[in-house]
């Protein structure tokens, strides 16, 4: 499913087959966890085929590295050269796009000497489907932010995240919300979380979440749209108060909430701010105007 006998992958500066390709089983990252990666998005647009917020995701991907004493000798040119290349390797145009750096064989727990890095593509749609979600309040917290570099994309991280949405669907939902060690609302496994009531958006603070780009890339927009936007800290109570929630993250890109534990909220999605937040994200993505002017016709 993502990969077939064909697909070329970029891995250390060679494009090779999927197919024909190994990875060591004595590798640090495989046993330990210890490996960064990022989820991007290309997006077939007016001008032609972009890879959105390139240059913040392979930033992302050399701060986690960094965060954790994994080497990280290449640039982002070279990176979004590649993956320009694999792109057009593999006919994609709408891609999803992994680049993930990993160790060399090492069963002891010190830092790597050196690395590897693999750069794969394959389509993907919508990663929590394009329903509104229903939203089940998980037992599991985001990891503690003394113990862990929560700021970085670390594969090990995403244990956390596994376990969240797992216990999220043996019960009946479509996806987790956790919290952080205080128990104010933190994300999702990978998304972001916005709340909207009265008109205004709220989302987590800094300092328990991995701060995405496509939270960056809502609150650019709040601000383009003149829609005032706080970050604070939030209770599971005042959330379960808003008008409208959604989730927001590279992969799942903008998806509203139906509902938390079961609990709906205040106002249909489609009439809310964050729907128009959601349409001006597609929108920029596909390098469009924001809010294009409607026609007299759809008035
Ligand atoms: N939080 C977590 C835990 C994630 O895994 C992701 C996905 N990378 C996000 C938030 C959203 O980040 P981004 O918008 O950069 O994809």
């Amino acid at each position: 499913m993502y990969y077939n006998e064909e697909t070329i992958i970029y891995l250390d500066n060679e494009f090779v087959k999927a197919a024909d390709s190994k990875m060591n089983l004595y590798s640090q990252s495989l046993h330990y966890g210890y490996s960064a990666f990022e989820g991007i998005r290309s997006y077939k647009t007016a001008n032609g085929i972009k890879i959105f917020k390139q240059e913040e995701h392979f930033d992302r991907l050399r701060i986690s590295c960094e965060a954790v004493g994994i080497p990280y000798p290449w640039t982002n040119e070279e990176l979004i050269n590649a993956t320009y290349r694999l792109l057009e390797k593999n006919n994609l145009d709408n891609a999803y796009i992994r680049p993930l750096v990993f160790c060399p064989p090492n069963m002891s727990l010190q830092k790597a000497t050196s690395s590897h890095i693999l750069l794969a593509a394959w389509e993907w749609g919508a990663y929590l489907g394009n329903s509104l979600l229903r939203v089940g309040l998980s037992t599991f917290q985001r990891p503690n932010p003394k113990g862990f570099k929560i700021h970085a994309k670390i594969s090990g991280h995403y244990v956390n995240s596994i376990m969240a949405c797992q216990e999220a669907k043996d019960n009946g939902y479509d996806e987790a919300l956790l919290t952080d060690m205080n128990g104010f609302v933190a994300e999702g496994p990978g998304a972001n979380i916005f709340y909207e009531k009265d008109g205004k958006l709220f989302t987590p603070a800094p300092g328990n979440i991995l701060t995405g780009i496509t939270r960056a890339t809502v609150m650019e927009l709040c601000n383009e749209m003149a829609i005032e936007l706080t970050e604070k800290q939030i209770t599971v109570d005042e959330l379960k108060a808003a008008d409208a929630v959604f989730y927001c993250g590279t992969a799942a890109e903008i998806i509203g909430w139906e509902s938390l534990d079961g609990e709906s909220f205040k106002i249909p999605f489609n009439t809310s701010v964050s729907r128009r937040i959601q349409l001006a994200y597609k929108n920029r993505v596909l390098e469009l105007e924001l809010e294009p002017k409607r026609s007299l016709i759809d008035v």
